[in-house]
């Protein structure tokens, strides 16, 4: 049967002969077809030596067709089940949107939009100011606009500020975030000279004043996103920085990266500053990421002074660096969910990272009883580890949480993590003490299903 089945494969000349091949050409192209017609004759041999597909010779074309159209339908970016317990995976989209957020999109995405237009006026309006007013009421700031992500709204900030003159910095904050984000790199690019205070550890509020001169423009502020420097250190407080600023009548810029609204500790995130208390401490401009523990959308927001914010806006790099109407509408209702004091009953993010460790528990050993039926292979147990918030924000902070540690009879950890990106729903876990590991803190209950088809296809025999 099998050697009969090996037989009928068709040749790829002869598929996009056909009917069906024709069609697939006409919607790419031949080349694009004929590609595609290889792949899937490649997996029927695949499947027929392994004696996976088992049909008639007569149906064998409609098979490889099949197939064809299954390899078509995967786009490069697709939805995957983040296991790893990182709640802004920065790899992985960092924050999912809410419900109120996704409705707000689609809302705007699948029709027209007062974008550019002023309803009361009924003529051309302005972009840039979406997503301000409400802004303004969260952080008790005079002006906010949107970029499309942190790194574009420092860039525009320095560019507009400080170009043709000197940022102070302190060498303890010239950091580089992950993606190649480096503070001297982008001071660089925004054409200004980086003029470096203090040490590593410790930088005082006189370092900076004494580094200022004719050329200063701006000072500087870089939240340390994904590091932490402990035992000897000091950072000026906010405050006096601002006060130094205002003596000499210079811009004090706040780079807090992860843009929190709410209050950290009491979900155990530490002494993350919060954008309204950067704003209250004296900042002249606060700039944060729409998608670190704000929970929203990717985009840059900049906040602060009326007079500062007007000419960052008139800047023409504002153009080339807007966000579009999508992000407006995810931004507005992450931030409406802020004000109706919602934030963590309706932000996915949030909810994770407030997720108490034993509903975690709860749910690691429901879903450990589903795996021991449908994947008995597989050896899984429970333990006690730490989730963490991600994407540089709070660092040095972990949340405790309870792992489903799954082992296959004869797969190293390696390749059982492999079987499962290779699901449907790819599952990305974590690889711990050569264990592959889950974490549910980061899987909604409502992908568990999708969790457990992958680990039942995956426990096969290796
Ligand atoms: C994350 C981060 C950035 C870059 O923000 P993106 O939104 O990723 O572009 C810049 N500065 C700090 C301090 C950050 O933590």
């Amino acid at each position: 049967m099998t050697k009969e089945l090996l037989r009928a494969i068709p040749a790829v000349h002869e598929l996009l002969d056909m009917d069906e091949g024709r069609l697939l050409a006409a919607r790419t192209s031949r080349e694009h077809a004929r590609d595609r017609l290889r792949a899937a004759l490649d997996l029927v041999r695949v499947e027929i030596a392994a004696g996976l597909l088992d049909v008639d010779p007569a149906e064998l074309v409609s098979a490889v067709f099949g197939r064809a159209a299954s390899l078509e339908s995967h786009p490069s970016l697709r939805r995957v089940i983040n296991a790893t317990g990182v709640v802004l995976h920065t790899n992985l989209g960092r924050a999912p949107l809410s419900d109120r957020a996704i409705r707000a999109v689609s809302m705007v995405a699948g029709g027209y939009s007062n974008l550019e237009y002023d309803l009361d006026a009924g003529r051309r309006g302005r972009r840039d100011s979406h997503g301000e007013s409400v802004l303004c009421d969260l952080v008790g700031c005079e002006a906010a606009v949107v970029a499309n992500n942190n790194a574009a709204a420092v860039m525009l900030v320095l560019n507009t500020l400080a170009s043709g003159g000197e940022v102070i910095v302190s060498r303890g904050e010239l950091v580089e975030i992950g993606g190649g984000f480096r503070v001297p790199e982008v001071l660089e690019r925004a054409g200004c000279t980086l003029r470096e205070v203090g040490t590593t550890n410790r930088t005082r509020v006189e370092d900076y004043e004494a580094a200022i001169n004719e050329r200063t423009r701006v000072l500087l502020r870089v939240h340390p996103s994904n590091f932490r420097i402990i035992g000897f250190t000091s950072r000026p407080d906010a405050r006096d920085l601002a006060e130094v600023a205002r003596r000499h009548g210079l811009p004090f810029v706040d780079d807090l990266g992860s843009g929190c609204m709410f209050d950290a500790p009491s979900l155990g995130l530490g002494d993350e500053t919060r954008v309204a208390d950067a704003i209250a401490a004296g900042a002249d401009i606060v700039t944060f990421s729409g998608d670190k523990l704000l929970g929203g959308p990717q985009a840059g927001i900049i906040t602060g002074r009326a007079v500062l914010v007007e000419r960052i806006r008139s800047n023409p790099l504002m153009r080339a660096l807007r966000v579009d109407k999508m992000v407006y509408a995810a931004l507005e209702a992450t931030l409406a969910a802020y004000v109706e004091g919602r934030a963590t009953a309706e932000i996915p993010a949030l909810r994770m990272l407030a997720m108490p460790v034993e509903e975690i528990r709860s749910r690691a050993s429901a879903l450990a009883g589903r795996i021991a039926l449908v994947a008995p292979a597989l050896r899984v147990t429970l333990e006690d580890g730490r989730s963490v918030p991600g994407a540089g924000s709070a660092p040095g902070i972990d949340l405790p949480t309870v792992l489903v540690a799954i082992e296959h009879p004869d797969l190293p950890a390696e390749a059982l993590a492999g079987r499962l990106r290779t699901a449907p729903t790819p599952v990305i876990g974590r690889i711990e003490n050569d264990r592959l590991v889950l974490d549910l803190r980061t899987v909604p209950e409502a992908d568990e299903p999708l969790l457990v088809d992958a680990l039942l296809a995956a426990g096969t025999p290796a």
